[in-house]
């Protein structure tokens, strides 16, 4: 839904007409820059006590936790949390959640893999993103449904929301042409206004604030953990993001070997390329080639991944759910070139 437009000017005022500001922290280093500019409108307007954080996880596909010679290296989840303390947010405000179905009558986590797997198509195809949507924003958007039933009583109208995302304006073409508020849902029971505080934030800026202020960051970022160089990954959201670039893919090839290598199957299983200029076979040769990046570190995957990649073995098994346009070679294939809050 598109919005009059400019909505907002003054992020104070702004903050002060919301019952609830979501802050989305992937665990990445913009969300962390966004929430603190919001968090700031947010006290100066007196509404501070309204600030909530929210990270959608996307379990195993993240970038897990390492140990290196007896330091423990947070996880993306792990460092949202952390994230949100910084902001001053109490840990009864700050949710986690995750997709998650029933088989069999019980309630299991569902994976983005799994869901790839079992529909036989990757996120970069189609209009529509299959994953930041449903894997992110609609369950941040479930996840107030309760507070939206409780409060309207007391409010007597429309909850008034504040998403606020990390998306900055260098990173894309498109993310500059967007919006800074941008209402995204108006009905009877909620209004939802996104909110890109640090969209003129520059990426050396953001790095900066966060070195002099000496905040933590995740792991992936540097060459090695604990090398403060960040010469890693240049994102921090999925580990094997379809529409990550070509360095941050050979370092997930490297890092996170075993995923990399499920990922391939899929790919070969279903005959549709992981991303639309290179398959993740490819990326693994690539990855092993002397002039590769050097890993710093490889993960010891957990159970958590031992269990998605079962579930994908078991997807495998089973026809596509999905007629790919890229395996039948019909119909129109666009390609996205932004992807989710961390990623693009
Ligand atoms: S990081 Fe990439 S693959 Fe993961 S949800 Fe975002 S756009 Fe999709």
């Amino acid at each position: 839904m598109s919005n009059p437009s400019p909505l907002y000017v003054d992020p104070v005022e702004f903050a002060a007409t919301r019952h609830r500001i979501v802050v989305n922290l992937s665990g990445g280093k913009d969300g962390l820059v966004a929430g603190a500019i919001a968090m700031e409108a947010a006290r100066k307007a007196g509404v501070a006590d309204r600030v909530w954080t929210a990270h959608a996880s996307l379990g195993p596909m993240e970038w897990p936790s390492v140990t290196v010679d007896g330091v423990r290296w947070p996880s993306a989840s792990e460092l949202a949390a952390q994230h949100s303390q910084i902001l001053g947010v109490p840990p009864e405000r700050h949710i986690e959640v995750r997709r998650s179905r029933e088989v069999d009558g019980e309630r299991v986590p569902f994976d983005l893999l799994t869901f790839i797997a079992e529909r036989g198509d990757w996120p970069w195809l189609g209009r529509a993103r299959t994953c930041t949507g449903p894997w992110k924003t609609r369950m941040v958007y479930q996840a107030f449904t309760p507070q939206v039933r409780a409060l309207r009583r007391e409010t007597g109208g429309p909850l008034m929301f504040a998403n606020v995302l990390g998306m900055r304006a260098e990173e894309s073409t498109e993310r500059r042409n967007r919006q800074v508020w941008r209402r995204t849902t108006d009905n009877s029971a909620r209004v939802v206004d996104e909110w890109l505080p640090a969209h003129q934030v520059t990426t050396a800026e953001v790095w900066a604030r966060t070195m002099n202020a000496d905040l933590p960051y995740h792991w992936c970022y540097d060459s090695y953990p604990g090398a403060k160089d960040r010469r890693g990954s240049s994102r921090c959201s999925c580990s094997a993001c379809t529409l990550a670039n070509h360095r941050d893919l050979l370092l997930t090839a490297r890092r996170r070997p075993r995923l990399t290598e499920l990922c391939a199957l899929v790919e070969r299983v279903r005959q549709v390329p992981f991303n639309p200029n290179i398959t993740m076979a490819e990326i693994i040769a690539l990855s092993r080639r002397h002039d590769a990046p050097d890993p710093g570190v490889v993960v010891e995957e957990g159970e958590d991944f031992v269990r998605m990649e079962r579930d994908v073995h078991a997807a495998l098994r089973r026809p596509p759910l999905w007629e790919s346009k890229a395996r039948t070679g019909t119909g129109e294939l666009l390609h996205h070139t932004a992807g989710c809050d961390s990623c693009s």
